[in-house]
């Protein structure tokens, strides 16, 4: 069952979306503030999140960056009250999926979800395997090779690659990285990443003083390109 956030102050409007989506058969998490919105949405394993705009506290815009600057890489479809704010939603880029302007239609808002959410199972059966350069990776077997060969990464490395393939063409702090892979239960310094960083492109590219897909981005971090 796919889990949908709901983050909504306007409670009429809130429950008629708790309602619809589990009638569809969504399990559905609910925040009436943008401040709970981000601790759910850090913390929960979701599928989307769907996202008011004017919230009270937090506004929806600020929750949207906070959480991809925290690294959640969570679909999020904003809701937006005016017709003039969809050129913000647009215009910002603040990474948003997908949009719609209240009042919506039901049926139009269950089609976008459903697209979002297939797109995004599109993508991850993608990366299930993935080739750039020489290298061919199967992240669902977790077998490696480069030219041909067999290489060996753990389990880490590869979900730091694979992070990084998810992210690709952006840039990608060590901040994120670490929420991301290392998570909160152990304390790695930045350093830390770094160090893997070196070791996959060692593994992977066979050189690290000019690497061609795993880039260092001068003060900010990473960024991986095909
Ligand atoms: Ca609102």
């Amino acid at each position: 069952m796919k889990t949908i956030l709901v983050v909504e102050d306007d409670p009429a409007i809130l429950r008629g979306l708790q309602e619809l989506l589990t009638a569809e058969h969504f399990h559905v998490l609910t925040a009436p503030t943008g401040t709970q919105g981000l601790m759910l949405g850090k913390k929960e394993n979701l599928d989307l999140i769907i996202l008011d705009l004017g919230l009270p506290d937090v506004n929806g815009e600020d929750v949207c960056k906070q959480l991809r600057e925290a690294g959640v890489p969570t679909p999020l479809l904003m809701l937006t009250s005016k017709s003039q704010e969809m050129d913000k939603v647009l215009g910002l880029e603040m990474g948003a999926d997908d949009y719609m302007t209240k009042p919506f239609s039901v049926r139009e808002l269950l089609a976008r979800i459903h697209a979002i959410l297939r797109r995004e199972h599109a993508i991850k059966k993608d990366l299930d395997e993935y080739a750039f350069g020489s290298v061919v990776v199967d992240f669902r077997k977790q077998e490696t090779t480069r030219k041909g060969k067999a290489v060996k990464l753990s389990v880490r490395e590869y979900a730091v690659l694979k992070f990084l393939i998810l992210h690709e063409g952006e840039v990608v702090t060590r901040d994120m990285l670490l929420n991301d892979v290392w998570g909160y239960e152990t304390f790695p310094t930045t350093r830390t990443v770094d160090n893997y960083i070196l070791a996959l492109r060692k593994k992977l590219e066979g050189e690290t003083t000019t690497p061609r897909h795993l880039l260092t981005v001068h003060t900010a971090g990473y960024k991986f390109v095909k």
